[in-house]
């Protein structure tokens, strides 16, 4: 569908849909297949912007992510009354009807109905060489990039017997040599810091001055890590448990009272609490974070969504 901006500004969308990644695009594939008018925006900065492939998705193990939402964009434009936006949504509020919806060009827009896909965005250890190696031998998702890395030599960034120690064993079905680099006191309980050395895993607790990038390959980098003391430590990769932030604080601002930053508890089919048409879907509510989930409740949100809209209509 096109529409020039002015009408588009007087039109009542049924949907409006923040963000169209894996959530958001499957939301507006299954709304667009009920006929449902739906306003997409998606001011392309995806998690996974980094990411060379993306793995655990039946059909697409591997596929460029970029190439994912490709496809997803080329198989939307078949259905008329779904229609992307490249803005970014700034605002939102209720309305007797619904919600309005604000974009950074000063544009405001009405839905009957509003999805928030807008995903997250992770928060990297801060020393020089985690952002530069973030995708290509730093990860944070051990189901996303454990296979690749496995049998080589790992280091996990964390601290504590669950954010350190807990992610350091469970490395330990990919590789036979992981290190615990905890980047200061490593916060162990002494029974952890036992059952560490009962499983082969060193501990590293000096700080990490940065990573240093050895070996290119067009994916992958190995690095040294290197401490403000002791010997270096060449890793072909690094896992790290940190913690990451919602892009977008739209749900607290619209009364959602089950917001955190790191993600929304929602109710049945993707539905935010108190406030009654909000759906959230995807990283962006709390569940596991992976694109075949945040895919899975973008259907699960249009289904509730297209059920309300029927309800209201067929009264
Ligand atoms: C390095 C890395 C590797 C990963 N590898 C894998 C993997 O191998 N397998 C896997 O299953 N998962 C992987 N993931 C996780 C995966 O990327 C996410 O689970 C998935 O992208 C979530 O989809 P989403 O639609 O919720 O959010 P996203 O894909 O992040 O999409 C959200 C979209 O919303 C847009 N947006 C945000 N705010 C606004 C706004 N205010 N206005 C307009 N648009 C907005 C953004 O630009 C973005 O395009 C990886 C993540 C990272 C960081």
């Amino acid at each position: 569908m096109t529409m020039n901006h002015s009408a588009v500004q007087d039109f009542l969308w049924d949907v409006i849909i923040v963000g169209g990644g894996p959530a958001g695009l499957n939301a507006a594939l299954v709304l667009g297949r009920c006929r449902r008018r739906v306003l997409i925006f998606d001011d392309g900065k995806p998690r996974n912007a980094v990411s060379h492939a993306l793995h655990g998705f039946l059909s697409r193990d591997g596929v460029d992510p970029a190439q994912l939402r490709a496809i997803g964009r080329e198989q939307l434009a078949l259905y008329p009354s779904v229609t992307l936006d490249a803005e970014q949504v700034v605002d939102a509020a209720r309305t007797e009807t619904g919600f309005t919806v604000c974009t950074s060009d000063g544009r405001e827009f009405r839905a009957r109905k509003l999805l928030l896909s807008a995903g997250v965005v992770d928060v990297l250890p801060e020393a020089p060489g985690f952002a530069e190696l973030y995708g290509r031998g730093v990860f944070h998702c051990p189901y996303c990039d454990g296979w690749e890395m496995r049998d080589q030599p790992l280091a996990v960034y964390g601290r504590g017997d669950d954010k350190g120690a807990g992610l350091a064993l469970e490395m330990k079905l990919w590789s036979q040599d992981v290190v615990l680099c905890s980047d200061g006191p490593s916060d162990l309980t002494p029974e952890c810091g036992q059952r560490l050395r009962r499983h082969g895993i060193a501990l590293r607790e000096e700080r990490i001055l940065r990573l240093d990038i050895g070996s290119r390959l067009p994916y992958r980098a190995s690095f040294d890590i290197v401490f403000d003391s002791g010997p270096c430590l060449h890793r072909a990769g690094l896992f790290f448990n940190t913690t990451r932030c919602q892009s977008t604080d739209l749900a607290k601002r619209l009364g959602c009272d089950r917001y955190d930053p790191q993600g929304c508890e929602v109710e049945s089919h993707q539905q935010a609490t108190h406030v009654p048409g909000l759906y959230v879907a995807g990283d962006a509510s709390r569940d596991v974070l992976q694109a075949i989930v945040a895919a899975s409740e973008g259907a699960q949100a249009a289904i509730g969504i297209n059920t309300e809209l029927l309800q209201e209509d067929l009264a």
